[in-house]
Parts: C-alpha cells; structure tokens; sequence
C-alpha cells in the first residue's frame, strides 16, 4: 500500500482537525446502541471541506444517515465526505488535493454540525487519521531526498 500512496500528494479535509467522534466501535450518539463507525466526526460548522488526494468526484448523493455526501475516487482509495451543506462539485469533476469540495454542514443523522470523513480502501475502511498520517510521513520522508 506505501508504494502506492507514495506518489499523491495530501491534503486535510478541513483547515484545521478535532476530532470529535473517532473511527471504530462507539456508542451511537443518536441511537445509544453500540455501532461500528467507519470513519470520523471532525469539529466543523459551515467550513470548506477539502479534496484530500486528487481523484474524481464518484457521487454527490442525499443519504439518511450521512445527508448530502460526497464520495471522491482515488484508484483504490476512496474518500466520503457526509453531512454537508452545500457541495461545490458535481459527478465526474476531476478534484485536486486541497480543492474546495463542499461547505459542511448538518444533513443527515446528526446532534450538531460537522463533518463526517471515511477513508475507503477496496472494500475496507481505515483509520482516517491514521491513512493521513501515514501519507504525511511517506512524503515528507520522500523530500529529504
Ligand atoms: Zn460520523
């Protein structure tokens, strides 16, 4: 997988992180029901919302749990982006990293505002803070040269 991340060059999703739910097993805050949560909840309240990694826009879609949703195609990696307030793109737009994608917002099965941010690897979904770090240290390693 390093070597084929190695060549994107990254960014994050907003300009700056807190992570106020993390990726994995929590309660729901909604439900109270344990439940599997496939990505993370960053502090966020009508803030641009970033392409992390070029790639094309796969759909801009209205789903119950996560609102207005994007999800952008990196090859193998994909990238969604939930609760939204406005999206900036559209199906098929080519997306650079750092590229404004969307406003965030409220839609969907929320307490407060934020962005929900899933990292898709094939059909498995990673720690998105992990994957980012993992790029950050890839490149930055890859400069000293
Ligand atoms: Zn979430």
């Amino acid at each position: 997988m390093k070597t084929i991340i190695a060549v994107y060059i990254v960014c994050l999703p907003l300009k700056s992180l807190t992570v106020t739910s993390p990726f994995g097993y929590r309660i729901h805050p909604l439900t109270g029901r344990m439940e599997y949560h496939n990505g993370v909840d960053l502090r966020a309240n009508h803030d641009t919302v970033y392409a992390v990694l070029n790639g094309v826009v796969r759909s801009v879609r209205a789903d119950v749990a996560f609102g207005t949703a994007i999800s952008l195609d990196h090859g193998e990696v994909t990238t969604i982006y939930g609760h939204l307030y406005k999206p900036l793109v559209r199906p098929r737009d080519s997306v650079s990293a750092g590229q404004s994608i969307a406003i965030s917002g409220a839609t969907g099965q929320v307490t407060a505002a934020h962005l929900h941010f899933s990292v898709r690897y094939r059909r498995c979904y990673l720690n998105p803070l992990n994957f980012l770090y993992e790029i950050f240290k890839t490149t930055n390693h890859e400069q000293k040269f």
